[in-house]
């Protein structure tokens, strides 16, 4: 125990999984009690596998759920658990998060879900197989900054783009909808441009974000430098001392850096990402400040500096209507959560009414309480 206190971060045998010396810090009260520091490679119904500097163990997450959804141990925390124990062993606590990656379960029922922890980079994969969509890159943007992860754009197939000249344009559109952001072309195909992903991703954990088709698996598999299968399958050692073979959801990426591909990041939607798409829209959003009403809408107020924009140009129409759609369908998200956890509270006084109603009536009759 004292030795992961003592020894420096980048000698820990968690350091190509991400561990560092502000997860070690944060770890002081638990190594104190003999705890284990483990990163949650997979998780499934109640149960987790924690990578540890013992090996992969097995462990019941029974003792951490909250009853917040978004509180749920996911792939990516890190965890404290149990230094000895049996098959399951438990987890103990989950350091707090750094970010989160969350999402919108579907359009019926607005409730957010975890699906990944402590993600650096969110790369957002789009083809340039296809015209580029710019509001659906800026939609994936507005979800990687909510996030907390810094997004990366990366525009996939680059092989199929005829000229460079034709690359450099799209490179220029993508940028002009993505500020603040790196943008870079890649082809899987002939290896182009997948070294400098390679060095981006080097230093921390990243998503991969995207349509279906948008050459995700062709670039997690570049840069594992492997089929992904293949090393999905490596032999763990579970909490027996037996070994088995899992399924990760986060992997090391051979020229370091981790990756997570859990199911459900790639569709992932929109969900409360109000200051995310102010980030993607960081240029309007400093415009309005120049406008004269605070709540200015931006329709044909007098004094409207965003107004002034679209006219003279500075501000294109295009990105102008993708911000106000954008914002537009995430206050609608907000909406219907209000509405649902309004549904909620009300089903739950109802109960404790009932039950209170129930008490009373029981003391009344003398039966205990
Ligand atoms: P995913 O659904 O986002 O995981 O996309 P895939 O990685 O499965 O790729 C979708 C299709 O695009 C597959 O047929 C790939 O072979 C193809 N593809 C991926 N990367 C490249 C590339 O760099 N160049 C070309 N020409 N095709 C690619
Ligand atoms: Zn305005």
């Amino acid at each position: 125990m004292s030795s992961f206190l003592s020894s420096p971060a980048s000698s820990h045998p968690l350091a190509s999984y991400g561990w560092d010396t502000d997860w070690q810090a944060a770890f002081v009260p638990y190594a104190e009690q003999g705890l284990l520091p483990g990163r949650v490679i997979r998780v499934d119904r109640g149960l987790c596998d924690v990578v540890t500097a013992d090996g992969v163990v097995r462990a019941d997450t029974e003792f951490v759920v909250p009853r917040d959804p978004m509180k749920v141990v996911c792939t990516g925390d890190w965890v404290a658990v149990d230094p000895v124990g049996g098959d399951p062993r438990y987890v103990r606590t989950l350091l707090p998060r750094r970010t989160s990656f969350v999402r919108s379960t579907s359009s019926k029922r607005s409730e957010g879900q975890i699906l990944a922890a402590n993600v650096d980079h969110a790369v957002i994969a789009v083809s340039l197989a296809a015209e580029l969509d710019l509001g659906r890159i800026e939609r994936f943007l507005a979800l990687a900054w909510e996030s907390g992860a810094q997004p990366v754009l990366v525009l996939t197939k680059a092989d199929l783009v005829p000229d460079a000249v034709t690359t450099a344009y799209l490179l220029a559109d993508a940028e002009a909808a993505a500020p603040g952001v790196q943008v870079l072309a890649v082809s899987a195909e002939q290896g182009e441009g997948v070294d400098v992903l390679a060095a981006i991703v080097g230093g921390g954990t990243s998503v991969l974000l995207g349509q279906s088709g948008a050459g995700k698996s062709t670039l997690a598999n570049s840069l594992l430098g492997a089929d992904v299968m293949t090393v999905n399958a490596v032999r763990d050692v579970d909490g027996k001392g037996r070994h088995t073979t899992t399924t990760r959801n986060l992997l090391v990426l051979p020229g370091g850096g981790v990756l997570i591909d859990t199911p459900g990041l790639r569709g992932v939607g929109l969900f409360d990402a109000e200051a995310g798409v102010g980030q993607v829209f960081a240029e309007i959003e400093e415009l309005a400040e120049g406008c004269r009403f605070s709540d200015c809408a931006h329709e044909a107020e007098p004094g409207c500096a965003v107004g002034a924009a679209l006219a003279d140009g500075r501000l294109s129409h295009r990105r102008f209507d993708s911000y106000r759609k954008l914002l537009r369908e995430n206050r609608r998200l907000a909406a219907r959560t209000d509405a649902r956890l309004r549904d909620e509270m009300r089903r739950v006084w109802k109960a404790r009414g009932a039950q209170g109603r129930a008490a009373l009536e029981a003391k009344r009759g003398g039966w205990p309480v």
